[in-house]
């Protein structure tokens, strides 16, 4: 069968991962987790000193992306690719709050952007593959044979998002995810470079009133007339 590329973008906490898993899994595709990408040189950052909330030094970040290596291993224990920084397994160190307030600043940078989107779209040479992110159908693989643009009211977003960190046993208010959640989604949306939008040719689906085996079938019935 003809395989494609699925483009899925999107604002924070609309199940984009949740759904590009689901899909990647269903047709045996490989699947990448762009956002990690980003998280992970945020958390290079961090480590090195170069970013807090309030102090970016771009330049010495910039001068150091040569030396960031960034692979996905899949993880059979847990069914998906998890992320590795320079040879570590930092999967969950890039899920935290602390990182997710400082990436968006890092994902602004036009040359992280490009290190990346490089890197992204040697992924997704031989097709087969189901990405997800901000800018996938849009600069990563504009020619993508389906392109899904995620939305979901920002209640929803910040809940999900809340329930998610819970689960992780994260210290959080709801308040704090919510604020993260806006700011993110203000900056993706307003950055100069590759900023979040749906493509012309996206299709948008507001999950906000659906629960994810709903959506599951109206992307694979998406995916199903485009193969
Ligand atoms: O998808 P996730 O929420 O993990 O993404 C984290 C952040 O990475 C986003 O808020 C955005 O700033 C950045 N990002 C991006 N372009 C992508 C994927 C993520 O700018 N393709």
């Amino acid at each position: 069968m003809k395989k494609i590329t699925i483009a899925i973008d999107g604002f924070s906490s609309t199940g984009k991962s949740t759904l590009a898993k689901q899909l990647a899994n269903h047709l045996g595709y490989v699947y990448v987790d762009t956002g990690a990408m980003y998280r992970a040189i945020t958390f290079f950052a961090m480590q090195n000193g170069y970013i807090t909330s309030d102090y970016f030094d771009k330049e010495t970040l910039i001068n150091s992306l040569p030396f960031i290596k960034l692979q996905f291993k899949f993880n059979p224990n847990v069914g998906f690719a998890e992320m590795y920084l320079n040879g570590e397994n930092v999967e969950n160190q890039i899920r935290t709050m602390e990182v997710s307030g400082n990436v968006s600043r890092v994902a602004e940078v036009s040359e992280v952007r490009a290190k990346l989107v490089e890197q992204q779209q040697d992924f997704g040479k031989e097709k087969g593959i189901v990405m997800d992110g901000r800018d996938i159908g849009t600069v990563v693989f504009p020619n993508a044979e389906l392109k899904i643009f995620m939305n979901a009211s920002m209640e929803t977003k910040a809940q999900r998002r809340f329930d998610e960190l819970m689960t992780k046993g994260q210290e959080v208010t709801f308040d704090e995810v919510l604020k993260n959640v806006q700011e993110r989604d203000y900056i993706d949306t307003h950055r100069k470079d590759s900023p979040l939008l749906k493509a012309t040719d996206a299709i948008e689906i507001d999950n906000s009133n659906l629960n994810r085996e709903e959506q599951f079938q109206i992307v694979l019935d998406l995916v199903n007339q485009k193969m």
